[in-house]
């Protein structure tokens, strides 16, 4: 299996290269050269397994010659035996044929745990065989850099820096990046909003001097090896409820479309999905492109669904390079219009395309808040705003004969003030981290600015 770039110009590579680079030297980003199928008979054969022997099956084909069997297989064995619940991605029911994909039962009560966890062993299983050591850095909006850190602490052959939004965080989402212990871990609290943070990272991947220099290795959600980690959970689901005998609809809580664009490759790897929904919050620039055609930022609002403050979607363009014809030309100048004129207008075909994979909805502040409070009272279920998102837009579609699944995206105790607010419950922590409050933190102020993170960045490598 080989790994092209959207912008059509940086060479093809492995699985494993892939995964270790992130971004692609173009500036675009690695999808697979043609994605596997699964027959309705294959699918049909994952009924009842356990959730790893149905990761295996789906990621197999995906991975080529740069892992055995068996180094896979002990990858996901190890990714997901810390998880709080067996099923690892248990299904609940809210409504008649609505249903709540719980993702939030690993490590940092976040769906990013399902990837974060997968790709840490996949790394190391990589570079202790080849020696080398490599410097991830990440940008997160809260819950990526959890979950990075949480999945590489510790690793021999890796240091991890994960810049994060100075003030934008929660508060356990910052602990989270803040007390652990190990020397390889730094977080930076960066002096501006998420899309700086990301804006910086890509900078430091298009500088090839530090770029080599350091050995950088992305793991943000452009990651090929992150957005194959989230197939899974949606063949599991989908399998529950009956298919590939009958279909079923996804909506999802959407950021940097990463966990969309997972189901949408379920959906080209055959799992018969009829409606897959995006859901956005305020910061709504994918629900407006798909309304009107024009991708446009207009900055990032703060909201109570943090995760989900993004204006530039990065993922967003492994799908626009589908619905161009796979034309990477196309992709790169949509790109750099991006960049240059803060957007573009998505053409005539491809806009139809779009609309023909995915439908779409936002919802307000209130509208989130109220969600909260009514999923509360009539079904006991507390939910975290960007699930509470999901779900008043999956309401919003209508729920008809087709079961909807809305994915659960964090755990309420991930966001206990905008909980608490809404629903008058203080959700709390589940006991394995209840000292949380208490452990010290360790955290480096920077600027928005890229020579000075360069710098601090090989400071502490020097150490
Ligand atoms: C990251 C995140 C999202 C958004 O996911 P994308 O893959 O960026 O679209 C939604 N909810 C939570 C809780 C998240 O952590």
């Amino acid at each position: 299996m080989k790994y092209v770039s959207t912008r059509g110009s940086a060479p093809t590579l492995s699985f494993e290269d892939a995964m270790l680079s992130g971004l692609a030297r173009d500036g675009g980003l690695y999808v697979p050269e043609t994605v596997p199928q699964l027959s309705a008979g294959e699918i049909a054969a994952l009924a009842g397994l356990p959730y790893e022997e149905v990761a295996f099956r789906v990621m197999w084909p995906f991975v080529g010659e740069s892992f055995t069997e068996e180094e896979l297989r002990g990858c996901i064995a190890r990714a997901y035996a810390g998880f709080g619940h067996d099923a690892r991605a248990p299904l609940t029911q809210l409504g008649p044929n609505h249903f709540l994909l719980e993702l939030f039962h690993g490590p940092t009560l976040a769906f990013k745990d399902f990837a974060m966890q997968l790709i840490g062993q996949l790394f190391q299983t990589a570079l202790s065989r080849s020696g080398e050591r490599v410097t991830i850095v990440g940008a997160t909006s809260g819950d990526t850099g959890s979950a990075a850190i949480e999945a590489f602490k510790g690793l021999g052959n890796v240091d991890v820096f994960i810049l994060f939004p100075h003030g934008r965080v929660s508060e356990v989402q910052r602990r989270q990046m803040t007390t652990p212990p190990e020397a390889n871990v730094h977080a930076l609290a960066l002096d501006g909003d998420f899309d700086d943070c990301q804006a910086r990272l890509k900078d430091m991947f298009n500088h090839f001097d530090f770029r080599d220099g350091v050995r950088l290795a992305g793991v943000n959600s452009i990651n090929w090896a992150r957005v194959l980690a989230q197939v899974v959970y949606y063949f599991t689901a989908a399998v529950s409820l009956g298919a590939p005998h009958r279909p079923v609809s996804f909506t999802v809580p959407t950021g940097n479309f990463g966990d969309i664009f997972a189901g949408y490759i379920a959906r080209q790897m055959g799992l018969p999905i009829e409606r897959l929904v995006v859901a956005t919050n305020q910061n709504d620039i994918l629900h407006r492109c798909l309304t009107t055609g024009e991708y446009r930022t207009d900055g990032v609002t703060p909201s109570i669904s943090p995760s989900m403050d993004i204006q530039v979607s990065s993922n967003f363009e492994r799908v626009l390079f589908d619905v161009y014809g796979r034309d990477g030309k196309a992709v790169a100048q949509l790109m750099d219009e991006l960049k240059t004129q803060g957007g573009f207008t998505v053409s005539q075909g491809a806009i139809e395309g779009l609309r023909a994979l995915f439908g779409s909805g936002r919802a307000s502040e209130d509208e989130t808040r109220a969600t909260i409070a009514r999923a509360q009272e009539t079904m006991g279920e507390l939910l975290c705003p960007h699930s509470a998102v999901g779900v008043k837009v999956a309401e919003e579609q209508g729920i008809g004969a087709t079961p909807m699944i809305t994915l659960a995206t964090a755990h309420p105790a991930k966001f206990p003030d905008a909980v608490e607010a809404a629903a008058g419950i203080r959700p709390d922590l589940p006991p394995r981290m209840a000292d949380l409050f208490t452990r010290d933190e360790r955290v480096t102020r920077v600027a928005n600015d890229l020579g000075a993170l360069e710098s601090l960045i090989k400071e502490r490598l020097a150490k």
